[in-house]
Parts: structure tokens; sequence; C-alpha cells
């Protein structure tokens, strides 16, 4: 059966690629470039010469991977694998870009490399868990992605809020009684794994309601809320290749003009309100910073929402949080295995460095990410981030998952499907569980255990 299967599937692939060079085809098949050897993307790990540093190359356009892990990782093809070595760079092939798939495995109208939901898949998975638990969720349209601000098509920012709907929760206000815990995730489209982590996670709480009573207490005791995907129009270009996603990281935001299909757009990790560095990228970098603060309409959704839900409860910048601040977010990034504390802009200690290193420890203990807060001694700095944001301006707790290691199948941005359930899913989701715990009292005394399995 096994050996009849993959030769059925081989002559499918033949099907599909000579229709798709067929003149005239009426029914163009979904983008999907085949990346020739000589052009191919790959990972390296680089050292890099005395007076070059690690920024230097990012401003200078070089995809640099924003984790912190032990060692920094640069996406490049082999040109620009060859210019860096020109410049004394030492690089070391790490990984391929992309893992061993089965041509089409896992594409549907929903999914797309092995089985990740693309936008209408969260579409429909938002809207059906809202209608199937309308006592648990409340859908919010919190703003629009670029291109529906331009009336391109393009999307609406869904989030989600989660808990025991009784009166004054999950309202768009500040004065809710529960503490809230936030998981925001793929604001990078080419991020994979992060918004299939939001996808479970939203599965979990309302599937486990009122059978798991952890879980059902942290339900009816905190709101949960979930922007499961921050940047839908990147994640369309993303799915438009199924079988080898495109490298989207960015939204859209093509005003600039002038750049590679998928270098177009606005860093929208890189474009808050908050230490927002003008000479962060130029347009074509994967970490432009767009003309000004807050200048894209998914900044303006996101900082909308986690301005309308929490109260302020910190000064300047260094300024420490209030006494019993509540609230814990955490952004989903990838890769790297790191929680990344504020601030992310500066080595500078944020105020309340040791109670966020307190708490990132005790996530750390179910996800096994070491923490680290600022550069994390490779000279990679995130001003204008989401969770330096809210930590900066509103004293809440917020962190920086980088999910995934940086080589293996489950290595990279484009993750093999099964990584999901093999492990980003089970190493997360008691840190989430824990996150959401821990929100009633954040600076505090934190909770001891996790009780949920
Ligand atoms: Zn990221």
């Amino acid at each position: 059966m096994r050996r009849i299967a993959t030769s059925l599937a081989g002559l499918a692939v033949v099907a599909v690629a000579v229709a798709g060079f067929a003149p005239g085809s009426a029914a163009a098949p979904a983008r999907e470039p085949v990346a020739r050897a000589d052009s191919a993307p790959a990972y390296y790990t680089l050292k890099l010469p005395t007076g070059l540093t690690m920024a230097q190359l990012v401003r200078d356009g070089y995809d640099i991977s924003h984790g912190h892990g032990t060692r920094p990782i640069v996406v490049a093809t082999p040109a620009e694998a060859k210019s860096l070595r020109d410049r004394g760079v030492l690089l070391a092939k790490s990984g391929s870009v992309y893992k061993p798939l089965v041509r089409g495995a896992g594409t549907t109208s929903t999914t797309y490399y092995g089985g990740y939901h693309n936008v209408l898949g969260h579409e429909q998975h938002n809207a059906a868990v809202a209608s199937a638990h309308p006592d648990l969720v409340k859908l919010y349209d919190i703003g629009d992605s670029w291109k529906k601000a331009k009336g391109q098509g393009g999307h609406d920012i869904q989030a989600l809020c989660i808990t025991k709907l009784a009166t004054g929760d999950c309202a768009l206000n500040s004065t809710g009684k529960k503490p809230k815990f936030v998981l925001h995730a793929q604001i990078h489209a080419r991020e994979l794994s992060t918004g299939e982590l939001a996808y479970r996670w939203i599965d979990l709480l309302v599937t486990s309601y009122g059978k798991d009573p952890a879980i059902t207490s942290l339900v009816d005791s905190r709101e949960l809320w979930v922007v499961p995907m921050a940047n839908p129009d990147g994640v369309d270009v993303v799915a438009s290749s199924p079988s080898q996603p495109v490298m989207q990281r960015k939204n859209v935001d093509s005003t600039t003009g002038g750049c590679p299909a998928d270098d177009a757009g606005v860093d929208l990790n890189r474009n808050s309100g908050f230490q927002w560095d003008v000479h962060e990228g130029g347009p074509c970098e994967e970490t432009y910073p767009g003309t000004k603060a807050v200048s894209e309409p998914e900044t303006i959704a996101i900082q909308g929402l986690l301005d309308k839900i929490f109260r302020d409860t910190k000064g300047d910048v260094d300024q420490p949080a209030a006494v019993g601040t509540t609230g814990v977010f955490l952004t989903l990034h990838s890769f790297g295995n790191d929680i990344l504390a504020p601030y992310g802009y500066t080595n500078t200690d944020a105020p309340d460095k040791a109670a966020l290193v307190a708490l990132g420890k005790k996530m750390s203990g179910f996800n096994g990410y070491p923490v680290s807060t600022g550069d994390g001694g490779i000279g990679y700095f995130a001003p204008g981030a989401t969770d330096d944001w809210l930590y900066g301006t509103r004293g809440v707790p917020s962190y920086t998952f980088e999910v995934g290691p940086d080589s293996g199948s489950c290595g990279g941005f484009f993750p093999a499907y099964s990584c999901m359930d093999s492990t980003f899913w089970p190493k997360n989701k008691a840190a989430f569980l824990y996150a959401a715990r821990a929100a009633a009292s954040p600076y505090g005394t934190l909770p001891a255990s996790n009780p949920v399995s």
C-alpha cells in the first residue's frame, strides 16, 4: 500500500507540474516556486570579524534571526553568503529552510505546508469557537490590516476574549475585575508555529472548560485574550506557496515601493510607539520600522486593544511598575528557544528587571527556554517592539517567546508541521497556563507550581 501511495503521489506531482505549464491555462495553480539548488536560501551560523557588528549586518539588509540563542543565525542565499564571506564573516551552514514534504501535503482551503492554518482557517476557527461557546468567548474585530485599510481586500485583525462571561467581563476597558492574560501571535507572518500555538490554546481553554478543574478555574477567574494572527496580510503572502512558504516577515505596506516581492512592508515588531528608531532599517530590510511610530493599521489595532484593556501603572522609562499591577502579555515569535524579557531596545536594565526575569524563569521551568534581556549578548536589539511598548508604557510584564530550535526538522521559520504536536505545543502549553495564573499578581508572590498536566 505504501509503495502504491508513494507512486500515486509522484504521478499527482507530475500532473500538477504539466498543468502549470499548459499554455493558456485558465486556472493558474497556486504559486509554487521551486527553489533552484543554486539560489535556495539556507540557515548559517555566523562569526563576525572584529569591527563588524550584528546590528550593522541587520542595517545592511541581512536577515539575521532575532532569537538570542547561543548562536546567531542568518538566512542567506548563496550570493548573500558569498558577500558575507567576502566581508570576513565565518559562515557554517546549519540547516535547510524547507523540510521534507510530499508536495501539497496538508494543503486544503484552510491549511498549507503540512497542516498550518492560513488566514481563512483562523477566521473560520475564531467564528466557530465563538458561535459554539457564547458563554465563554467574545470575538472582536480590533482593526484592519494594511490592505483592508487601503480598500485592497485584506482582513480584520481579530481578538478573542475567553472567560466564563459575567457582566462587565471582556469589555474593551480596563475596569474588568478579572486579571488579563494576552497571547499574541504571528505578527511576523513567516513564523508559522506561532499562530498554530494560539489556535491550540484557544481550543484547550474552551474544550477543557467544565472538564479539567484547573483550566475551569482559570477560565472562571481570568480574561484570556488571544490575538491568533496579528499580521494576516503577511500570512496570505506566506501561504500563497503552500508547499514552500514565502519568507514574508513584515506586513505588506508597499507605500515606499521598489522592494522585491517578499522584502516589501513594515516590520510590525519595530513599529510600536515606544523607543521607535528611525535608523532601524531601510524600506526593503526585514526590520524596516516604517516612516514613523505607529504608522501601520495593524499596530494601531494591537496597541489600541492593549491600551483599552490595561491600566497605565508605569511612569517614565526608568520608573518601575506600580505595586499591584496585574496582567501578563506573551508575544510569540520563532525561532531560537528563548524567552526575552524587557527591555529589548537597550542593555540598560528595566526598572523591574529582577521581577520580570523571575517570572520569565518560572515560565522557563515549563518550556526550558532560557531567559534573557537586552541584546542577549549578540548585539541584536529590538527597538519599537510590542512587548517593550506594553511594559514600557503600561507596566504589564511582557515577554517574547522564540519558539523552536535553529536546526533540525523542527528548526527555523518553517518547521515540519508534526513538530507542533511532538514538541512546540507540549513544551509551551504549561508555560501559557502558568503565565495566565501569574497574571493576578505578576510582581507579587508567584504561583509555586502548575496544577495542570
Ligand atoms: Zn518574530
